[in-house]
């Protein structure tokens, strides 16, 4: 029917489409989501263009959503005054995959099949709109182009036409579903408020739906010409002529319904972190979280505050449940973390270096009244208030872990195994706040099962213990039996256990804590704090007595060692390798031998 030139869908669109179509019709209702999310951003764009070029709004100064049901024609129309599309937009847009994290996708969830909970994670954005419509009509304005319309019915085409009609938007873009007989509920207005407020309560523009209320009025009643009284009398004279009083000043009414159409805001959009945080629950976080950042889970910990002082802005951070399991290792793509705002108005989420690397699994939101909204985001980036918000946010967020850690010890561990190796980067890393990262450390131990503070080792420490002990190495189930270890537990001491790789990295940057020194087990440097005289004469006696054999090992081994040298740190075991208090340790070795290959 509609005429105009026929494209070709890009095939992974065609596979996404199937993909949704097939592994989401359970909860159809996704659409409107992502449909409003779609529209909010392109508000997001006009606003910023706006900024710096006062006539970007043009006479369409109004930003807002609106959503129409027409149940007669069974289309749900969804208008917004966004950016719009130009034809190319159009072509690219709703026609390819342009971000390569969709293709990336795609290949991982069919190589999992089924993974519904990965899609609605994900967010699949506009082709979602196939899951209730069999045919789909995007009118678009764009500043730069005339009016077009897109249309397509999910097969492998979408034609494109300039609007016979002119330009009928202003500028924006309206989306028109023509709803399958199966998600006819999505007319109703009652299921279209439910799905708003679920969905998009946190949009920072208005929604209105198009709809009809019954409205209760007080008209004032028509003088009736007065009825004759069969009782003609006195009494009745009287009470007539009170009656007629109340009449001239209070006119009779009555109570009348009638049904009209109106617009109906349906979202507050008032900023979440603009509320105090004591009037905000749990579950509005949780809420806003997930809808922020398109997780499927809540989060597990965040932080709303305000700071104040040199710079004033509102955050709130987030931690998410699960890291994304390359989150160390990824390029930098968690710039996209942190979205700043400016007096509300969403202004990046691609402020480089923002977050150093070790802080890159965090989620949140910057809104700040003192940063220029005329800027560019490449100024903008060397901005020195965004320099100083960094580092409160940095602050910041090691205030919620420390909380974490001081209140809520099981959700402290939970967030260790996720993040422990973010901590130790951290301390590797960021030296400004290396003293309080340190306390955040958890490690085993030879003490017990559970996972020790720095803090917690020294208030167990021995009277007299000069060291903080630790080994390392890959086997930590090997450690107790180590001939290092032995003699330090047989004499009542505590070792700390350092199994990940990146442990060897840590013990370089944390040579000490509370002004105690941690000593590898397996490397020279090694003091008990309880060696006495006696032992100190009978090492002397045992070198003496060891010294041939001691010259022998060394003159047969002087290939491998630097010295060989008769030691009380053994118990059961005859000897030992040890690296010197400065080398590189046995599983250091083993790290850099790996990294070389
Ligand atoms: P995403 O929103 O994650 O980019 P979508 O599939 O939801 O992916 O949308 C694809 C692209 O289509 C958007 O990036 C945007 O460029 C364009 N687009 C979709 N809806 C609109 C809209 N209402 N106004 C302007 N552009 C839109
Ligand atoms: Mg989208």
């Amino acid at each position: 029917r509609e005429s105009g030139q026929a494209y070709q869908f890009e095939t992974e669109v065609n596979k996404l489409m199937k993909l949704i179509i097939n592994s989401l019709y359970k909860s159809k209702e996704i659409f409107l989501r992502e449909l409003i999310s779609n529209a909010s951003d392109a508000l997001d764009k006009i606003r910023f263009a706006s900024l710096t070029d006062k006539d970007a709004l043009g006479d369409t100064v109004d930003l807002k959503i609106t959503l129409v049901a027409d149940k007669e024609r069974q289309t749900l129309t969804i208008t917004d005054t966004g950016v719009g599309m130009t034809f190319k937009d159009l072509k690219s847009n709703l026609g390819t995959i342009a971000k390569s994290g969709t293709a990336e996708f795609l290949a991982s969830v069919e190589s999992q099949k089924n993974n519904t909970n990965l899609i609605g994670q994900f967010g699949v954005g506009f082709y979602s709109a196939f899951l209730i419509a069999d045919r789909v009509t995007v009118v678009s304005k764009n500043n730069e182009d005339k009016q077009y319309i897109w249309e397509s019915t999910s097969e492998s085409d979408f034609r494109i036409i300039e609007d016979p009609r002119g330009n009928t938007l202003g500028r924006g873009t309206q989306i028109v579903l023509h709803v399958k007989k199966d998600a006819l509920e999505y007319l109703e207005q009652s299921k279209l408020r439910q799905l708003v407020q679920r969905y998009s309560e946190f949009i920072n523009f208005p929604i209105y739906l198009w709809a009809s209320k019954t409205e209760t009025e007080q008209v004032p009643v028509e003088d009736e010409p007065e009825a004759e009284t069969p009782n003609d009398d006195l009494d009745d004279d009287i009470e007539d002529v009170t009656d007629k009083e109340e009449k001239d000043t209070k006119p009779k009414t009555k109570t009348i319904t009638k049904t009209v159409t109106d617009w109906e805001l349906t979202n507050q959009q008032k900023p979440i972190w603009t509320r105090r945080p004591a009037d905000i629950t749990e579950r509005e976080y949780n809420e806003f979280y997930m809808s922020f950042t398109k997780d499927a889970v809540e989060p597990l910990a965040y932080n709303h505050f305000r700071a104040e002082g040199e710079v004033e802005f509102k955050s709130i951070l987030f931690v998410p449940k699960k890291p994304n399991p390359a989150f160390l290792q990824s390029g930098d793509d968690w710039t996209h973390n942190v979205k700043l705002f400016v007096r509300r108005v969403f202004i990046t989420d691609e402020l480089l270096g923002f977050l150093p690397r070790w802080l890159s699994f965090l989620k949140g939101l910057v809104d700040s009244d003192d940063l220029p909204l005329n800027v560019s985001r490449e100024t903008l980036q060397q901005h020195s208030i965004i320099k100083v918000i960094k580092k409160r946010v940095i602050a910041k967020a090691i205030d919620m872990f420390r909380t974490m850690a001081a209140k809520d010890e099981e959700k402290y561990i939970e967030f260790w195994g996720s993040y422990g190796n973010a901590i130790k980067l951290g301390v590797i890393e960021d030296p400004a706040n290396k003293k309080k990262l340190m306390k955040l450390l958890r490690f085993r131990s030879s003490h017990s099962e559970k996972l020790t503070s720095l803090e917690q080792y020294v208030s167990r420490m021995r009277k007299g213990q000069p060291q903080i002990y630790f080994i390392t190495g890959e086997q930590p189930d090997t450690f107790s039996t180590s001939p290092f270890v032995e003699k330090l537990i047989a004499r009542g001491y505590e070792v700390l256990y350092f199994s990940d790789p990146i442990d060897e990295y840590l013990t370089n940057a944390v040579m000490d804590f509370d002004g105690k020194k941690l000593q590898h087990v397996g490397k020279s440097g090694l003091k008990y704090g309880d060696e006495d005289e006696k032992s100190g004469e009978s090492l002397k006696e045992q070198e003496e007595k060891f010294k041939p054999l001691r010259d022998h090992l060394k003159e047969r081994l002087s290939a491998w060692v630097d010295t060989v040298r008769v030691s009380q740190q053994l118990t059961t075991s005859p000897c030992a390798v040890l690296a010197g208090e400065y080398g590189v340790s046995g599983a250091m070795e083993k790290i850099l031998q790996a990294q070389a290959i």
